[in-house]
């Protein structure tokens, strides 16, 4: 049994194949609509947007995907990612839990977005693809990005929320590093971007106008297509390499979790160390309890109600079944902008709607404050999006004192906060505030949605 610090894995140990939880799913999820006609699309409706293979992906079925060679070797750049047991936060909390954290952090672009970064950019370069173009918000996306179509010889087109892009610089750079070229959005290279600037050319920008910009890019020019960072089936299937990797890991340390715990924005890197470990409950083999955890600024897995909404503000999306608080409603702006996204994925919502995984919102201050507790014992400082997953494991780890019992959790540290001091810095001076959305906000979010409630 290792009782390491940190638990290794070699490069030969690097998985071969993503897992697809659709095959095990006792009800699959229902399939998107089209926005004006809201009936089912076909694969050829994504053809425009995305590579053959990347739709196949997305419908696909088949347990198990294998993963291209030339992914795996860019892989190797930051895998196997390294799993730590929580010995310091532990005693801390002094707590008979067993905390392990698989860190994400590791990577180029400092989270686990480049996990499906960089086999997205592979399937397009493999089918002819020059130029990709998609949005950003707080800059992680498109970084990873960037970097996998620079691994690929592809260009890279990001449209960057304006707020973000005149506060958050260094992100900005990091993209040109790897030759992307970033945009401040609303841009007048696009009809979208266009029409708010004539409304309001002072306009912050965001994610709903920069997906809108990015989108058309991609639909005027046949060789250039488009990227998501999150929520489509085939993200969160990329992301399964972060838990297969874990399962490894445990193995050698002679561990099995009893609750596994990550961050929840659109839900890929908690489908990411869930679903390879759910697999072990959908074939009745091991019981174990997931959690996602989500900002209670931002609440639609707690607080949002089960609907076919749209994925982006403009309509350009189709409608996906999902948790949402309304594709309209704007989140109060905290600091993990990651996590600040009105729906989940349909496959993620199915789940919870079946009741195999669970949710918990939380605050941000004591996010904030598992944060600090975790840098100053573990030394790794967070990315604000991953303290969400700690402040919930601090939770667990101090009900495991009180009823007396151990228990084994692991959670994913999907990324380092070294371009978040800003906000760690108005944590510290006590500037940064409390929040929590109310009911009569998200009651007038979702009057605007005209679709009824699912099942
Ligand atoms: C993007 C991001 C998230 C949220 O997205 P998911 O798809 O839910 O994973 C969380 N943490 C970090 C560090 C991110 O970059």
């Amino acid at each position: 049994m290792d009782m390491s610090k940190k638990i290794h894995l070699t490069e030969a140990e690097i998985p071969t194949h993503w897992y697809n939880i659709m095959a095990d799913m006792p009800n699959k999820p229902l399939p998107p609509l089209h926005p004006g006609t809201k009936e089912p699309i076909g694969p050829e409706m994504l053809m425009p947007l995305f590579p053959m293979e990347l739709i196949k992906q997305e419908v696909s079925s088949d347990k198990y995907v294998e993963i291209p060679d030339e992914v795996r070797d860019i892989y190797k750049i930051w895998r196997p990612t390294p799993m730590f047991r929580a010995y310091q936060l532990e005693k801390a909390l002094d707590t008979p839990a067993k905390i392990y954290y698989k860190y994400e952090g590791v990577s180029p672009a400092g989270s686990h977005k480049p996990n499906t970064a960089v086999p997205q950019a592979y399937y397009n370069k493999m089918e002819g693809v020059k130029r990709i173009t998609t949005e950003t918000g707080a800059g992680q996306w498109g970084s990873a990005l960037s970097f996998a179509c620079q691994m690929f010889g592809i260009e890279c087109e990001v449209f960057m929320v304006k707020v973000s892009y005149e506060g958050k610089p260094y992100r900005k750079i990091m993209m040109n590093t790897w030759g992307a070229q970033v945009f401040s959005s609303p841009t007048n290279l696009t009809e979208a971007g266009r029409k708010i600037l004539s409304q309001d050319p002072n306009s912050p920008g965001s994610l709903g106008i920069a997906i809108s910009e990015a989108v058309e890019r991609a639909l005027m020019d046949d060789s250039t297509k488009y990227a998501l960072g999150s929520v489509l089936n085939h993200v969160l299937m990329h992301q399964t390499i972060i838990g297969e990797e874990s399962i490894k890991q445990l193995e050698k340390a002679g561990d099995f979790p009893d609750v596994v715990v990550a961050p929840f924005g659109g839900g890929s890197n908690f489908a990411g160390i869930s679903f390879p470990f759910l697999r072990y409950k959908l074939e009745g083999k091991r019981d174990i309890r997931c959690v996602a955890v989500e900002p209670a600024s931002c609440p639609k897995l707690t607080r949002g109600v089960f609907r076919y909404d749209l994925g982006d503000t403009v309509g350009m999306t189709p409608l996906i079944p999902m948790y949402t608080l309304g594709h309209n409603f704007v989140p109060a702006p905290i600091h993990a902008g990651g996590l600040r996204y009105h729906g989940a994925g349909a496959i993620v919502s199915q789940l919870l709607k079946d009741n195999i995984i669970e949710a918990a919102a939380i605050k941000q201050l004591e996010c904030f404050e598992a944060g600090l507790t975790f840098a100053k014992t573990e030394g790794i400082i967070p990315a604000p999006e991953a303290t969400h997953a700690i402040a919930q494991v601090i939770r667990e780890a101090q009900q495991a004192k009180e009823e007396g019992k151990s228990k084994t959790i692991l959670f994913n540290l999907c990324g380092h906060g070294h371009f978040d001091m800003a906000s760690y810095e108005q944590f510290m001076s006590g500037k940064l505030v409390e929040h929590e959305v109310t009911q009569e906000e998200i009651i007038a979010s979702l009057a605007e949605l005209d679709t009824p409630e699912i099942g």
